[in-house]
């Protein structure tokens, strides 16, 4: 048996903590080991040129609205460019996936978003140091580093999720979100360790955003959007036991070897070639949280980026909802809180709304 929102809403109001009847329990919702089959992304930082691709074909192949580009911005200059496929120019330009909001008399605009959003499922962020000269040195250097969902191995918010909507699906290892599920605890969001989870607060009925890995390409024969269209190799997509092999490989390469980069996919004939960098730390991902199913290699250490330096080497305590209904006070307040602030912002919002429409009918 499953469990809706609604019939969960209701369980809440008339009992206080009337929770997870029929919730599949999260040691089923998820497996601790890495599936065979499990796919995932390396993002080498030492290939990445900051375009940005990754991000706008995020949003084009995932119908996310805003961010980095308004998609009818796109259609001028960015149908021109090499970071459009040609069979985009037609197949997706021609009919938006999503409703665009451009400013009258202007056909859309830059937008430049600053982290990741219900809006944003994949940033690019770039690390400048001093003179800022250098690419990927640590001193008088810069980098760019690319935020979204790791799919860890063994994932914080499927096992906190008290509605079931967070799944590790047991095949490929991606973590996904059914909304019809999701009771807007956020629990995940404050378990993720990677502070991933983003929470739609302007829409009038929210849902949890996160990169699914583009699951439904999957589902179409094809893979991740941002590791299709990067242009550089910087995102590559491929089964996760080949992509550890490939980041430690270059890890340990001399720095200056000439190495073919593959592009898109790990294996793909399309390569770009070039020396290795200097690469700093370690292979990020590979022993984070227990591990995560994308990888990413730089040339600056991971805590200079902002990634979390005291994120431990094992999978988080098993912080199931086991656990979490032993302690109903705190889920309950941040329910009521969450639901309340929500109410609060969506009400600003309608009433600066409504104000606009005033001001524009005077
Ligand atoms: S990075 Fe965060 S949101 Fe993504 S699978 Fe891990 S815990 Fe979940
Ligand atoms: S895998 Fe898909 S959803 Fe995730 S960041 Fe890349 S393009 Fe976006
Ligand atoms: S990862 Fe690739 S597509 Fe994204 S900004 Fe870097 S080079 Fe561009």
């Amino acid at each position: 048996m499953s469990i809706s929102r609604r019939n969960f809403l209701k369980g809440v109001a008339s009992s206080g903590v009337v929770l997870a009847a029929g919730v599949p329990a999260a040691e089923a919702r998820m497996s601790k080991e890495l599936p065979p089959d499990a796919v995932g992304l390396l993002y080498d930082a030492t290939l990445c040129s900051g375009c940005k691709s990754c991000m706008v074909n995020c949003k084009i192949h995932n119908s996310v609205p805003g961010g980095a580009l308004y998609k009818d911005a796109l259609v001028p200059s960015f149908t021109d460019s090499v970071l459009c496929r040609e069979s985009d120019k037609t197949e997706q330009m021609k009919s938006p996936p999503y409703e665009t909001t451009g400013i009258k008399g202007n056909d859309g605009i830059w937008d430049a978003t600053q982290d990741l959003s219900g809006s944003t499922l994949n940033i690019i962020k770039a690390y400048r140091s001093g003179t800022g000269e250098k690419k990927d040195t640590p001193v008088n250097g810069h980098s760019f580093l690319k935020q979204q969902c790791l799919h860890c191995i063994s994932p914080a918010c499927v096992s906190v999720c008290p509605a079931g909507a967070f799944i590790k699906d047991p095949k490929n290892g991606i973590v996904y979100y059914e909304a019809y599920r999701c009771i807007g605890c956020r629990y995940c969001q404050i378990a993720c360790p990677f502070n991933v989870p983003r929470y739609e607060w302007g829409a009038l009925w929210p849902e949890v955003r996160k990169c699914q890995l583009c699951r439904h390409r999957l589902a179409e024969g094809k893979y991740a959007a941002c590791a299709e269209f990067c242009p550089t190799g910087a995102t590559i997509f491929g089964k996760v036991t080949d992509l550890r092999e490939e980041a430690k490989k270059r890890f340990v390469m001399k720095p200056g070897t000439i190495f073919q980069f593959p592009l898109n996919t790990l294996g793909s004939k399309e390569t770009t070639t070039r020396p290795v960098a200097t690469y700093a730390d370690r292979v990020y991902g590979l022993t984070e949280a227990g591990g995560t199913q994308n990888l990413m290699l730089s040339g600056i250490p991971f805590d200079l980026l902002g990634f979390n330096k005291d994120i431990p080497a094992s999978a988080l305590p098993d912080l199931t909802w086991k656990y979490i209904a032993k302690v109903p006070w705190v889920f309950l307040g941040v329910f009521l809180g969450g639901t309340a602030l929500h109410l609060i912002t969506s009400k600003k919002g309608q009433d600066s709304a409504d104000s606009e429409k005033e001001d524009r009918h005077d």
